[in-house]
C-alpha cells in the first residue's frame, strides 16, 4: 500500500484455509505474477492441484494428506512446471492469516513465538487461524527465507472504541476478546489507497466508503486512511447479506430456532453461514445467475433487493459517520463485476450528491475507473482488488 520505493526478488504468497492452500508468486515492485496455484481437497480422500505458470495451467489429481503435503505438491509443481523456486531469488513467504486478534495491528515476521499466539486465537477463527497455522509450519520447514503474516483484521485493529464495543457487560468481553474486529482489511487497506492514487489525492483529508463485495461482503468508512467503521464484527457473519451468510440479524434467532425447529447453536451456525445470503433466498449465490433469473424469479428478485437494500442502509449510516463523503469505491467479484448492482446500490441519491454515469458504469475493465458524471458531488470509483499484491508488499517491506 505505501507509496515508497520497492525492489527485490519474488514473494511466494500463500493463503491456507482448512480444505485448500493457494498460493502465488508474485513482483512486489511491479505486482507480476510469476506463477498461481490452487490445491484442493486437502484431507479427503482426493485431492486436486493446479498450477499456472507462462500462461499454461496444469492440474494433477492425487489424496493430499495434510498441510505439509500441500506444501510438497507445491514445491513439486514448481519444480516441474517453474519457475524453479531454488532459483527465483525469493525473498519472503507471506502468509495471509484471517485473524489477528487485537493486538496484531501491522504485518509480522512469523518465530516460534508469533506462530503460537496465532495458533492461540484459533477460538476467535476456528476455521481459519488452524488452517493457517498449519500452512504456515509446514512452509517454515520448506523455505528457509523469512516468513511473514498479514492479517485481515489488522487495518481494523485501531476502530473507535464506540465502534469495536459491543453492548454486553463490559467484563465478559474483555475476558473473552470479543470486540468488532472485522475482516476483508487488506483489501480495504490496498484499496483505500489506490482510490486515493487514481483520485490523485492524498489519504489524508479524503474521506471514502468502500464496498468489498465478493462471496463474502463488508463494508468500511476510511478516513485519513484509517478505518473508523466496519460491517463484519467479532466473526465474518455479520453486516452486509453475502452470498451464503445472512449478515445482521437478531441473535436471539439462536434460542427461537431451538425452540421453534429443534435446531441446535451448531444447526444454526450452519446456516447462518452457509445456506443464508443471496443463496438461502434465491437457491443460488452467484450474482451472475442470480441477475439472469430476475425478471422471472420473484425470489431471486426479492435475494437482490434485500442485497441492495443493506449496501443503502451501511452507505447512509457511514456517510453520517464520516459527516462528508468525497468517494464510494467499488471492489471485489460482484463490486468489480456488476454495473447492476453498482447502479442499484446509488439509485436516486442526486439529493445526496452522488450520480452515477450509465456510460461509465456498464463497461467491464480490469482498471481502477471513475464511473460518476464528472458533476457528482461524490466521486464513484471501481477499484480492482489485489489482495496477494498487497501481502507480498507488506512483506517484502518489512524484509527490507
Ligand atoms: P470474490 O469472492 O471476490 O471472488 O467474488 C465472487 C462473486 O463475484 C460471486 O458471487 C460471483 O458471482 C461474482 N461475480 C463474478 N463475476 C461476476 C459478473 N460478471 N457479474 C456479476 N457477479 C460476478
Amino acid at each position: 500500500m505505501s507509496r515508497q520505493p520497492l525492489v527485490g526478488g519474488p514473494v511466494l504468497v500463500i493463503n491456507s484455509g482448512s480444505s485448500s492452500l493457494k498460493y502465488q508468486l508474485v513482483v512486489p515492485v511491479d505486482g507480476e505474477v510469476l506463477a498461481s496455484g490452487l490445491i484442493e481437497r486437502i484431507g479427503e480422500v482426493s485431492g486436486r492441484a493446479t498450477h499456472t505458470s507462462s500462461g499454461r495451467s496444469h492440474t494433477i489429481e492425487s489424496a493430499v494428506v495434510d498441510h505439509g503435503a500441500a506444501l510438497r505438491v507445491l514445491h513439486d509443481q514448481f519444480a516441474e512446471h517453474g519457475p524453479d523456486l531454488d532459483q527465483a531469488g525469493v525473498v519472503a513467504v507471506g502468509h495471509r492469516v484471517v485473524h489477528g486478534g487485537p493486538d496484531f495491528s501491522t504485518p509480522v515476521i512469523i518465530d516460534d513465538a508469533v506462530e503460537s499466539e496465532i495458533d492461540a486465537l484459533s477460538p476467535l477463527a476456528p476455521l481459519h487461524n488452524p488452517a493457517a497455522v498449519a500452512g504456515i509450519r509446514a512452509a517454515r520447514a520448506r523455505f528457509g527465507v523469512p516468513h511473514v503474516a498479514v492479517f485481515d483484521t489488522a487495518f481494523f485493529t485501531g476502530l473507535p472504541s464506540e465502534a469495536k464495543t459491543y453492548a454486553i457487560p463490559a467484563e465478559l468481553a474483555v475476558r473473552h476478546k470479543i470486540r468488532r474486529y472485522g475482516f476483508h482489511g487488506t483489501s480495504h487497506a490496498y484499496v483505500a489507497g489506490r482510490a486515493a492514487e487514481v483520485l490523485e489525492r492524498p489519504a489524508v483529508g479524503l474521506n471514502l466508503v468502500i464496498f468489498h463485495l465478493g462471496n463474502g461482503a463488508s463494508v468500511s468508512a476510511v478516513t485519513d486512511g484509517r478505518a473508523i467503521e466496519t460491517s463484519m464484527g467479532l466473526t465474518p457473519l455479520q453486516g452486509l447479506v453475502m452470498g451464503t451468510r445472512s449478515g445482521d440479524i437478531d441473535p436471539s434467532i439462536y434460542p427461537f430456532l431451538r425452540d421453534a425447529a429443534a435446531m441446535s447453536i451448531a444447526d444454526t451456525d450452519t446456516m447462518l453461514n452457509h445456506r443464508s445470503g443471496v443463496k438461502g433466498l434465491s437457491g443460488v449465490n452467484d450474482f451472475r445467475l442470480l441477475e439472469d433469473r430476475m425478471t422471472e424469479d420473484p425470489a431471486a428478485r426479492l435475494a437482490f433487493d434485500v442485497y441492495i437494500h443493506r449496501l443503502r442502509h451501511y452507505l447512509g449510516a457511514y456517510a453520517f459517520l464520516l459527516g462528508r463523503l468525497d468517494a464510494v469505491v467499488f471492489t471485489a467479484g460482484v463490486g468489480e463485476n456488476s454495473p447492476m448492482v453498482r447502479a442499484a446500490a446509488l439509485a436516486e441519491l442526486t439529493e445526496f450528491g452522488i450520480r452515477l454515469d450509465p456510460d461509465r458504469n456498464a463497461p467491464r475493465s480490469k482498471d481502477p475507473r471513475i464511473i460518476s458524471t464528472d458533476d457528482s458531488g461524490v466521486t464513484v470509483l471501481v477499484v480492482p482488488t489485489n489482495e496477494e499484491l498487497s501481502i507480498a508488499r507488506q512483506a517484502q517491506q518489512l524484509v527490507g
